[in-house]
Order: C-alpha cells, then sequence, then structure tokens
C-alpha cells in the first residue's frame, strides 16, 4: 500500500486515513517510559497496604493476582451522584515483571480474576456495565510501573458500549449473522491475519484506528470469558502473551487493552481490543472523530506474524 486510503469500520459509521505515507520505521516510535519505582514504596508489592477484594493464593501464604480497591477512585457505592465501582488487578506480586514476561499459566489466572471480578460486579444493583481495561505505558495512561489492569463498573451502559451494540442488533437483523463470525470468515486469508490457533482469532482490522491495533476473537461465538473452556483461555493467553511481547520490541510501545463483552440480554460477540498508543490524538482526531493511521493493518499483521528478532538484543541487554 503506497497511497492513503480511507477506510470504513466493518459495521460501525467509523472512518480511518490509512496515510503510510506518515509511518515511522517501528524503532521511531519509542515512548519514554519512567524508570520503575523502587520496590520499597510499592503499595502493589506483596505488604503494601491496600484493601484486597478477592486474590488467587499461591498456597504458601502468599497471592498470585489479586484485585483491590483503587485508591482514588472517581466512582463509589456510596456516591449517588457518581455511582459505581473501581477496582485495580495486581498481575503479579513481582514487581520486576512486565505483563508479555507472564507464564501461560500466570496470564490464564489473570484471565480468570477478570472473569470472576466481572461476574461479582455486574451482580451489584444499579450496575449495568464492567469494562475491564489495561493502559501500559506512560502515553497509555499508565501511572504506577507494577503491572496492573483495572476494572470499572458503570451505572450505564457507556455510549462506546451502546452504539456498538445498536450496530451489531441492526446488522445481526439485516444479515441473520453476527459481525465478527462474518468479519472472521470474510478475513481469514486476507494478510491481516496477525496469528490464530484452533480458538483465537487475531485480526489487524481492515480500518484500524491504531497502528499495530488488533483485535483478538474467540473463534466460536461467545458473549465472555465466562462462556470459554479451558483450551479455549490456554489459547487466549498465548494469544495476549504473542501480542504483548511483540508490542513491547517495539521499544516497550505503549498500548491499552479493553474487553467489551455481550451484554447479558444480547447474544454479541465478545472482542479484546488491543489499540497500541504511539502518537496522541490531535485537532484532527479530536475534532473529527476521523483518525490517521501510519501503519497499515496488512504491515502490522506482518509485524506480528515475523519472529521476535529483538529477543536476543533484549536479553543480552538484560532488559
Ligand atoms: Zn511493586
Ligand atoms: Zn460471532
Amino acid at each position: 500500500m503506497k497511497k492513503s486510503e480511507i477506510r470504513k469500520h466493518y459495521f460501525l459509521d467509523k472512518y480511518v486515513i490509512v496515510s503510510p505515507k506518515r509511518a515511522k520505521r517501528p524503532h521511531e516510535t519509542k515512548v519514554a517510559k519512567e524508570e520503575r519505582h523502587k520496590k520499597d514504596d510499592c503499595f502493589m508489592c506483596p505488604g503494601g497496604k491496600v484493601k484486597v477484594i478477592y486474590e488467587i493464593k499461591d498456597g504458601k501464604g502468599g497471592w498470585l493476582v489479586r484485585s483491590i480497591k483503587n485508591i482514588y477512585p472517581a466512582l463509589s457505592l456510596d456516591n449517588k451522584y457518581a455511582y459505581g465501582k473501581q477496582e485495580v488487578i495486581i498481575e503479579t506480586p513481582d514487581h520486576s515483571k512486565d505483563i508479555h514476561e507472564l507464564s501461560i499459566e500466570q496470564l490464564k489466572k489473570i484471565l480468570s480474576v477478570y472473569e470472576e471480578r466481572t461476574e461479582s460486579l455486574s451482580k451489584i444493583k444499579g450496575i449495568c456495565y464492567v469494562l475491564v481495561f489495561k493502559n501500559e505505558g506512560g502515553r497509555a495512561g499508565e501511572s504506577i510501573n507494577h503491572a496492573h489492569s483495572q476494572v470499572i463498573a458503570l451505572s450505564m451502559v457507556p455510549p462506546v458500549i451502546q452504539e456498538e451494540v445498536v450496530a451489531i442488533e441492526k446488522y445481526m437483523m439485516d444479515n441473520h449473522e453476527c459481525p465478527y463470525c462474518k468479519v472472521m470468515k470474510d478475513e481469514k486469508k486476507s494478510p491481516r491475519v496477525a496469528w490464530e490457533d484452533k480458538n483465537i482469532f487475531i485480526l489487524c482490522p481492515f480500518a484500524s484506528e491504531f497502528p499495530y491495533e488488533a483485535w483478538i476473537l474467540p473463534k466460536r461465538h461467545l458473549g465472555s470469558l465466562h462462556d470459554m473452556t479451558e483450551d479455549e483461555k490456554t489459547s487466549l493467553a498465548r494469544a495476549l502473551k504473542h501480542i504483548t511481547r511483540k508490542l513491547y520490541s517495539l521499544d516497550d510501545l505503549s498500548y491499552n487493552y479493553f474487553f467489551h463483552n455481550s451484554l447479558p440480554e444480547n447474544n454479541h460477540h465478545m472482542l479484546l481490543r488491543v489499540t497500541p498508543r504511539p502518537n496522541v490524538w490531535a485537532g484532527l482526531e479530536l475534532g473529527s472523530g476521523v483518525i490517521i493511521n501510519a501503519i497499515p493493518p496488512e504491515d502490522a499483521a506482518k509485524f506480528y506474524k515475523a519472529k521476535l528478532k529483538s529477543q536476543v538484543k533484549n536479553l543480552v541487554l538484560g532488559r
């Protein structure tokens, strides 16, 4: 792809200008990451003063993954003007490890805490939607350097979700098919497939809004983690490991990921969307909602498919 192209989302009214001329080489997308905090002033490390809500124990008196009360919540259950709940999921007791360095077993434990917290928070009266997300790196909004994700329980279905729900309902009505199942079928042989195994499909979507954007989708039509078999969860952990390692190899690129689950009353396909953040959105993006993306998804998929060259270099540098 040499010329710019205006591309439309598969089923939403969203547009992106894929403009490879503006592309920087991957290693130039470097984002400075603040130095890791010293271990002794980190409240997420074992021994930190936190209010534990849920945890998976290690059987030796310690824990492997835990969910704690957010120390500075914007929402709380005792504030009727900003009703909701926020938790922080600490992904490992080890301060020195990033998510891409964790084992498949550990990643599966993190997924099981995502699942448990989503289920539990969904049962609270007045809670309409639970979002699990991760901010990795300074530009993606991460403020503390111990590996963690977040959960927010909201008293409304947020507009982004509502817009998707309406579009999916319409699509299913018109086409008698799930749009994500259809996208996977249509894209199966396209150059935008980034990774797949028997359970999980990773796609760099046609109208990617972000450089190296990736959609992680279960191949079966499932609404959330709760519907997955053990084998599918293992595949999902592998997929997450693959994507996060690759993003780390791009000079520790900042990214977000988040789960869009089906609402209980719908039968929609779940999506784990990974949105890397090499650049800050400017006037065009904020003023028009039209996004410029300098990395065509076909190139992004090629990048995810390629062997990790930088691994050896990073090992030598002790990263
Ligand atoms: Zn720590
Ligand atoms: Zn589906």
